[in-house]
This record gives structure tokens, sequence and C-alpha cells, in this order.
């Protein structure tokens, strides 16, 4: 078969979700011409992905890592800075990749909805701070947002046998799982002696440290009930958290009638990254195949909410809306930079994100600049109360 080549924006390209979407992308390089990509601090990495795609553009933090990456390079490409940098390279391709860790890939999901472009998206932490400016952005003709984080991904795959109604009033719930952590079955008081090594442990997934962190938190987990949201335009009422160790079901939708769909794959990121480059077409890689002809047990039960508090935080945050969720993260971001720096210990983590939020005052954010003070001012809270 042939196809009209798409150009991809990978942003965040040396990172764990970078480094899998370079993988699908070298599986498929008939189909996708890889044409710009963004990185942080990695920049020997970056310049061996420039060599090895060809890739035209690239864009990086500031001036003085311009200038070390033009060093590395063998070759001229054009070399673009900052959030205006990112936003630039996200308006310019046909799909892009949004892999940048927290609130710094913001440019790059508004600029590439507001290009019109096919957003695939792993950073979450744009999605939820900014869901309002979102929601604007993907009424651009064109606009396409589809998740990459691979509970959105089941989800997206099985809401597509439902008819696209607002707000999906067949759906009952959606039933998001989560493998629970390094930490599931853990008593509040032993929690009190976790430690950051024990929580880089993660039992299923390979992860940048930081959603990894999350995930022993379920702080993770309480983002995504945000992130549904958003997506899907469903309330938190409607989202509900599963405990599933194996990670095979990746989430289930339960509708009116009783039945619920689930998708299953064996957990390998590579697969929505493949069905969000793909979408109509699934790309023919079996990146998640399950061998059935095993024994394969799937257990579930629900989560510990009383030794995992941030999942009522997040509940919390989805109730009062506004800038609350934009709160949320960047007080977990805040919080989990501190304990990755081993400046507070692991129990103190979803302590400082409770006690920022305690400073919320309700802000409905309806622009960019307010969400910039909101986020400043979580920062502000959450920095002052690691000191405590
Ligand atoms: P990593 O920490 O592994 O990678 C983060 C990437 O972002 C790196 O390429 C980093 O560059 C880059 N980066 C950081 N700051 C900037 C910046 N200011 N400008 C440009 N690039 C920047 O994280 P993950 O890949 O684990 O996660 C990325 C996102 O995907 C997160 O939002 C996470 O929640 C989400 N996600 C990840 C999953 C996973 O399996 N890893 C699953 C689901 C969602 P460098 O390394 O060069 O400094
Ligand atoms: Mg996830």
């Amino acid at each position: 078969m042939s196809y009209a080549r798409q150009s991809v924006a990978l942003l965040g390209a040396t990172g764990s979700i970078g480094v899998q979407t370079l993988d699908v992308l070298r599986h498929e390089r008939e189909r996708f011409e890889l044409v710009s990509i963004a990185g942080g601090e990695q920049l020997s990495e970056l310049a061996a992905i420039v060599e090895e795609f060809d890739v035209k553009r690239v864009a990086v933090k500031s001036d003085a890592h311009r200038s070390t990456l033009r060093e590395l390079l063998s070759r001229s490409v054009e070399i673009v800075v900052g959030d205006e940098g990112l936003s630039e390279l996200a308006a310019s391709a046909d799909i892009v990749v949004n892999a940048v860790l927290g609130f710094a890939g913001l440019p790059v999901t508004l600029g590439a909805l507001r290009a019109g472009k096919r957003l695939a998206l792993a950073n979450k932490e744009s999605l939820i701070a900014a869901a309002p400016l979102v929601a604007a952005a993907r009424e651009t003709p064109g606009a396409q947002l589809l998740p990459v984080d691979s509970e959105h991904c089941a989800i997206h795959q099985c809401l597509a046998s439902s008819p696209a109604r607002a707000h999906y009033p067949d759906v009952t719930r959606l039933l998001l799982t989560a493998s629970g952590g390094p930490f599931r079955g853990w008593s509040e008081e032993q929690l009190k002696g976790a430690t950051k090594e024990d929580a880089l442990r993660h039992p299923t997934w390979s992860m940048g440290a930081k959603i990894t962190i999350d995930s022993s938190t379920l702080m993770n987990k309480g983002l995504e009930v945000l992130e549904a949201t958003a997506l899907f335009g469903i309330e938190a009422e409607r989202v509900d958290v599963v405990v599933h160790p194996q990670s095979i079901v990746h989430s289930m939708v339960e509708y009116v009638d009783g039945s619920v769909l689930a998708q299953l794959s064996r957990p390998d990121m590579r697969l929505p990254i493949a069905y969000c480059l793909g979408l109509p077409d699934r790309l023919a890689h079996s990146f998640g195949a399950i061998d059935f002809s095993t024994s394969l047990e799937l257990t579930f039960e629900p989560p510990d909410r009383a030794a995992f508090p941030a999942l009522t935080l997040a509940y919390e945050a989805a109730r009062l809306g506004g800038a609350a969720p934009a709160w949320l993260s960047a007080a977990n971001e805040v919080a989990v930079g501190a304990l990755l720096e081993d400046r507070i210990r692991w129990c103190d983590v979803v302590a400082v994100v409770a006690a920022t939020m305690d400073h919320y005052v309700a802000d409905p954010l309806d622009s960019l600049a307010s969400l910039h003070e909101n986020d400043d001012a979580a920062r502000r809270w959450a920095a002052a109360s690691l000191e405590r």
C-alpha cells in the first residue's frame, strides 16, 4: 500500500516516550518523516537523532543550549529556542507528539491545536492545567487531540463503538485501571518509611522518573482522572479508578446497559503511540500482543483511598474546576522535583500538594496570562511548604 507521507514533530524526543516514539518511526519510515524534534538537557542524544533521521529543525531551551548543540552537529539545521521555538515547531508538522515533561509542554499542546494539527498527547500536565484553553483550541478546524496515555488511549478505542454524542450520555462511567504501583498493599504505617529508591521500582512499566514517582503516590491516577474529564467531556463523578496489578487491561468503559468494553495488551507504550500516529489505520506491528496460549490471570480491586490521599485531592480539584487542577499539577511537580533531589521524603510529596491546595483561591482560568499567574502562585506555595 502507498500512503501520502506525513510529517512528524517529536517534542521531548530524548525521554522515555520520545525514545519509544523513535522506535515506532523506525518501523514506519515510508509512512512518516520526522521533521523536527525538541529536548532539554540531553544534547548529544538530540544530535544523534538529528543525524539518524536527517531532522530539519530542532528546539532547545536556551541560546547556550543552541551553541552547544551546534558544536555537536556535523550538518547545518535550524535551531529555535524556548517556548516560542516549541510552539513554532508544534505548528508546522502534520502530526505533533507532545512527549515533553510537565507544564513545560504547554506551548506544544496549544501550538499544535491552534494550528489545526493532530496532537498525539503524552504530556498530560498541559491538558490538566489548561483544560479550558485546550477546549477552545480544539475547536480550530483540523485540530485533533489523541491520547498517548495508555488508559485514555484504551478509552478512546472503547468509545469508538459509541455514537459520538456530546458528553457520552450512554456511558455510565469510565474505569481507569491502575497498576497500584510499587506500594500496593502497604499500610499507612509502612508508607511512612517508603523511600525514593523503592518508589522508582515500578512493577510493570518502565517510564521517566517523574511519572514513576507519580505512579507510586497514585497522583498519576489522580492526574489521569482530570485528564479523562478534559479529554472526553465526562465529569469526574463518572470516572472511577480500579487497581489492576497486571497492567493488561488498560482501561474500560461501562455503558448504561451494564456492558463493559475494555482494551487489552501487554504494557508497551509503543502501542498507544502507534495508534495515535496511524489512526484511522492500525500500524501492523504487534507491540502489545498477548500470548493467550499460557495462563493469564487478570485481577481487579478498589484503590486504598486512605493510604493514597492523592486520589481524593484530584477529585476535589475536579470539583473545584477552574485553575484548581493547574495548582494540583504544579504543586506536584515541585514536590516530586524535591523528592528526586532528596530534599523531602516520599511521604511528604502528597502532603506538600495538600498544603498547597489549602491556599487555592477560586479562579475560572480564562486566559493564558491567568494560567501562568496561577502556576507561579502554586509553585511559590509549594516551595514554601517544602521548607516546613
Ligand atoms: P522523561 O523525563 O523520560 O522525558 C521528558 C522529555 O521532555 C525529555 O525529552 C526532556 O529532555 C524533555 N524536556 C523537558 N523539559 C523540556 C523543555 N523545557 N523543552 C523541551 N523538552 C523538554 O519523561 P516521560 O517520557 O516519562 O514522560 C513525558 C510525558 O509523557 C509526561 O507528561 C508523562 O506524564 C507522560 N507519559 C509518560 C509515560 C511513559 O511511559 N513514560 C506514559 C504516559 C504518559 P531531556 O531529557 O533532554 O532533558
Ligand atoms: Mg497512564
